[in-house]
């Protein structure tokens, strides 16, 4: 089997390394901090741990799949053999872009190379290499090991081959791919992310408070999570930049970001990972309401 080298160990980066290793690829995880790799490292053990108790897995599967995960600090010797790159480092499209150029003077010529990005443009990304027809989108979803979709998006220049190659990868790691092409948003974030601005502008408008809102969609549309506490954990400065790239990418008004998230973000509230958002996340708790604002 063919080496996977995933670039970027934060959240989506040691879960794709999760799923590939337990799947018997050999993987070389890459991160430019040591502390990261080593947070990851833990993370994915951990993770496994959870499967064993839950008889998903032996611990024996788990011992392969560890043993299966190189770490590096560079990409050079990484990227030696490997037959799919898949590139999860921080949604930065300069980053991201300048990566993608040494990953093509670096990998050899038959290499794909993915990106999970959640919103810049796969075409946008391919166009920095020179082989822009071997460039693909594989966005997986967090927690990538729980979540079964990987959304596949195919760019202006992605060939038909490298589409269906991370396709049928996509389906050995038992997850369900669904090929999209190469628009703002893709599919996932196109739908929800307008759905989640609305939910703030219901809040925004004293149409309902947090709680009544997220209850409508949690009971009313079987949703397992609402839209306001889902924004929370997403992270509202990664919402608020989802919704730009919809804004701008469509030039449309239906997609400008609500006036409370742009305030909201500004101040450095952004849900669970500043402690608050539409609800706090102090005191171990997770969905207390944050007192005194978002009345109706
Ligand atoms: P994260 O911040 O948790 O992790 C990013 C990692 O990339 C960090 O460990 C950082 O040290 C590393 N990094 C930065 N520059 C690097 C470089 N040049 N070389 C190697 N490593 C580098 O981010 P994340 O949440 O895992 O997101 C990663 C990507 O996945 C983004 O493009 C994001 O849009 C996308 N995504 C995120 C989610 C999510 O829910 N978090 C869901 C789907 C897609």
């Amino acid at each position: 089997m063919k080496k996977i080298t995933i670039i970027g160990s934060g959240t989506m980066g040691n879960g794709i390394a999760h799923v590939f290793a337990l799947h018997g690829y050999p993987v070389s995880l890459v991160d430019v901090s040591a502390g990261a790799l080593e947070k990851a490292m833990q993370t994915i053990a951990g993770n496994l741990d959870r499967m064993i108790k839950k008889e998903l897995i032996t611990p024996e599967k788990k011992e392969r799949a560890l043993s299966a995960i190189r770490t590096f600090t560079t990409i050079d010797r990484a990227t030696e053999d490997a037959g799919l790159v898949v590139e999860a480092v921080s949604e930065d499209p300069e980053l991201k872009l300048s990566l993608f150029r040494q990953l093509d003077d670096l990998c050899p010529p038959d290499t794909i190379l993915a990106s999970n990005t959640s919103s810049i443009s796969i075409s946008r990304i391919a166009a920095a290499t020179k082989r822009p027809e071997k460039v693909v989108g594989m966005h997986f979803m967090n927690p990538v090991p729980v979540m079964k979709l990987v959304e596949v998006i195919k760019g202006y220049a992605t060939s038909g081959e490298t589409c269906a190659a991370v396709m049928e990868l996509a389906q050995n790691l038992e997850k369900i791919p669904v090929a999209v092409n190469d628009y703002p948003g893709f599919v996932a974030n196109r739908i929800l992310m307008p759905m989640i601005n609305e939910a703030i502008y219901a809040v925004h408008e004293g149409v309902a408070g947090v709680k009544e809102i997220d209850t409508v969609m949690k009971l009313g549309m079987s949703h397992p999570m609402g839209p306001l506490q889902l924004a929370d954990f997403i992270g509202l400065d990664v919402c608020l930049s989802i919704l730009r790239v919809l804004f701008d990418g469509f030039g449309n008004p239906k997609y400008a970001p609500c006036p409370l998230l742009v305030n909201m973000v500004t101040a450095g509230v952004l849900g669970v990972k500043s402690g608050a958002g539409f609800y706090s996340y102090e005191n171990g708790t997770k969905d207390a309401p944050v007192a005194g604002r978002f009345r109706n």
